[in-house]
């Protein structure tokens, strides 16, 4: 079987959970998707079913909901990630980093936003609590390991100023955050925001991936780098390419 193409998808009762299975072909990988809070933001729980070894991408916000997977598949979270620091994407880092004792990395560049989520989210109308303390930062290239699951840190600013998406190679699976969506992009009118910057972002480090890699993204549901090269019209429309 091919790495990344056996991609289970439930909803739960209400809709709520959606579950993705990749196995590669040496180990047991799985990759669960959560959208949660207001903006259903999904929170990604990657486990190694072999090892119980889990990470964490972007701790959106309903703890309760990441814990009660995580303790169900008797999982031990190692890292918490955050492809950035937008308020809805670590609502939850704060109690998830203190639940599971685990670290939380995300890039140097969004440690501000980070520090400021509650005025940022009250801009939107909604409270968010205190932010979590981060453990260490992220750049280009750095590889996050445990058990049978190796990420690769991937710089993508152009949504917010230190943007990181995730390589998960063995499953030809990316975590695209808000760089990359199924037939759009990231915003880019938000503090650090650059258009162009975000389009070298995706031509430059998501797209060589490969058309068979799967994107989970940070909102809606998951898609393939070879559909959105094909379809997306944000990336079709953008004349800086040549
Ligand atoms: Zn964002
Ligand atoms: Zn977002």
């Amino acid at each position: 079987m091919m790495p990344g193409q056996d991609i289970e998808v439930w909803y739960n009762a209400d809709g709520f959970a959606q579950f993705v299975d990749f196995c590669g072909e040496a180990m047991s990988i799985k990759v669960y998707m959560l959208p949660l809070g207001p903006l259903q933001t999904n929170c990604f729980v990657i486990g190694d079913m072999a090892s119980s070894d889990a990470i964490i991408i972007d701790p959106s916000d309903q703890a309760d909901q990441i814990m009660e997977l995580v303790e169900r598949e008797g999982l031990t979270v190692r890292y918490i990630l955050a492809t950035h620091a937008h308020f809805d994407h670590v609502m939850a880092a704060k109690a998830v980093r203190e639940a599971t004792g685990a670290p939380l990395w995300l890039h140097q560049d969004e440690i501000e936003q980070l520090r400021h989520m509650k005025s940022i989210a009250a801009r939107f109308g909604l409270t968010a609590p205190a932010p979590a303390e981060h453990d260490d930062t992220l750049a280009e290239g750095d590889v996050i390991e445990v058990g049978a699951i190796r990420l690769e840190t991937l710089y993508t600013p152009g949504h917010s100023p230190g943007h990181v998406s995730f390589a998960l190679r063995s499953e030809q699976v990316v975590f695209s955050g808000d760089c990359l969506f199924l037939g759009s992009t990231g915003r880019t009118d938000l503090p650090g925001g650059d258009y162009d910057t975000l389009m070298r972002s995706i031509f430059d480090k998501l797209l060589p991936l490969g058309d068979d890699y799967t994107v989970c993204p940070g909102h809606g549901p998951t898609t393939t780098i070879g559909h959105e090269r094909a379809t997306n019209p944000v990336l079709l429309g953008w004349g800086g390419q040549l």
